[in-house]
């Protein structure tokens, strides 16, 4: 399995793991009327995490929730007008993995993920420099995110 991306999209969303570090940041790869777009999300993290630090206990440096304005795009990949294609997120002074933590999240509680079809992209930030940007798909067969190719194209 391959996801594939435009260098246009790829450098977005390095630019976007650069401005939030040293926390993470957080969005999703669309496909709206035949187009791909980068949707930023903000990482309210850091805001539940003062709300609550018994539930939340981790702050945005190591995890992130996705803000409100994810919810229409949500509501619009169920509804078939968008195709949800990714969510990317980075990790600040950690590698590019797809952690158990990221896991749990993307099962919300369940078996399988909640988007299925929807790849995982995670960027390793170190020093405010992306080092690495990996792509994971769930795979039905081993029940689990799986590292797949990234390719770039030039736009
Ligand atoms: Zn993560």
């Amino acid at each position: 399995m391959t996801f594939t991306l435009t260098q246009t999209h790829l450098d977005a969303l390095h630019a976007h793991a650069r401005e939030t570090y040293p926390d993470e940041c957080c969005g999703m790869i669309i496909t709206r009327n035949g187009r791909e777009e980068v949707v930023r999300v903000s990482n309210i993290q850091n805001a539940l995490h003062e709300q609550d630090p018994e539930q939340f206990p981790r702050t945005a440096a190591i995890a992130y929730t996705m803000g409100p304005e994810s919810a229409p795009v949500l509501i619009a990949a169920e509804r078939g007008e968008l195709a949800l294609r990714a969510f990317y997120h980075s990790h600040p002074e950690h590698d590019s993995y797809f952690s158990a933590e990221d896991k749990k999240q993307a099962l919300g509680g369940w078996d399988e993920p909640n988007y299925p079809h929807a790849a995982q992209i995670v960027m390793s930030v170190r020093a405010r420099e992306v080092r690495a940007t990996k792509a994971f798909a769930w795979d039905e067969t081993v029940r689990d995110f799986v590292e797949v190719a990234l390719r770039v194209t030039p736009e």
